[in-house]
């Protein structure tokens, strides 16, 4: 048998299951979506957002990407956290590391991947900016472990530093922001990181959002220069 055809029978199975238990489990999770929760996982397959966390279908808005970062620049998880924050009004993102992490392994070598040195290259840059701690680690398990947990740190901050996030903690309060490392020797997931609306960042960071109705804007929130014209409230 064609080892994929396993996958066709395990969904056949999986809806056999649901319906012998509730009937109306299909009818039931159809209706419109309304997570609670965003999930930033790692796309590597032993950690399956889900199953971990025991969480049933609408619960989790998922986004996985190799080691889990949060890049400034990627509109896939911009669009994914942007939906999430706005639409779906989540009140919780987790961005969820793991041990034995093989894009964090792999970006502390020098080995050359190819395209994917490009993504790597961010968890490199982590590794700069904390290495004076993770070099004093002799153990390189250890070494590996703490990196897996700053870089799932680094991560929650990036979230943090999204106009998406800061516009939505003035307004609205929400969402709290969750670094978790799931350890795959035991199967338990250890909070690392929380970050709370109203959090302090970095000052270069922050965003005024002068652009708000009946907020005034301040002189340091002025673009300098040849800026480009005054954003639209809309824009990000
Ligand atoms: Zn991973």
């Amino acid at each position: 048998m064609d080892a994929y055809k396993r996958l066709l029978l395990g969904n056949k199975a999986w809806v056999e299951e649901k319906i012998a238990i509730d009937p109306n489990y299909f009818p039931l999770h159809a209706g419109p979506q309304k997570p609670q929760f965003m999930w930033i996982g790692c796309s590597d397959s032993r950690v399956p957002a889900e199953e971990i966390t025991s969480a049933e279908p609408g619960e989790l808005f998922v986004h996985r990407n190799v080691a889990n970062l949060v890049v400034h620049t990627d509109f896939n998880m911009l669009s994914a956290l942007q939906f999430a924050v706005e639409m779906l009004q989540v009140e919780h993102i987790i961005v969820c590391g793991h041990y034995d992490c093989g894009g964090v392994k792999n970006a502390l070598t020098r080995h050359d991947f190819g395209l994917i040195n490009k993504w790597l290259r961010y968890i490199k840059d982590v590794y700069r900016l904390h290495r004076r701690d993770l070099d004093a680690i002799d153990d390189p398990q250890q070494r590996l472990d703490r990196m897996i947990e700053i870089n799932v740190m680094e991560q929650v901050n990036n979230l943090a530093e999204t106009s998406i996030v800061q516009r939505s903690w003035k307004k609205y309060g929400r969402p709290t922001l969750h670094g978790w490392i799931y350890d795959l020797r035991t199967g338990y997931i250890k909070e690392q990181a929380c970050l709370r609306p109203g959090a302090k960042l970095e000052p270069i960071y922050l965003f005024d959002f002068w652009d708000e109705p009946g907020t005034e804007q301040k002189e340091e929130s002025k673009p300098l220069g040849d800026a480009p014209p005054v954003p639209s409230p809309a824009a990000h």
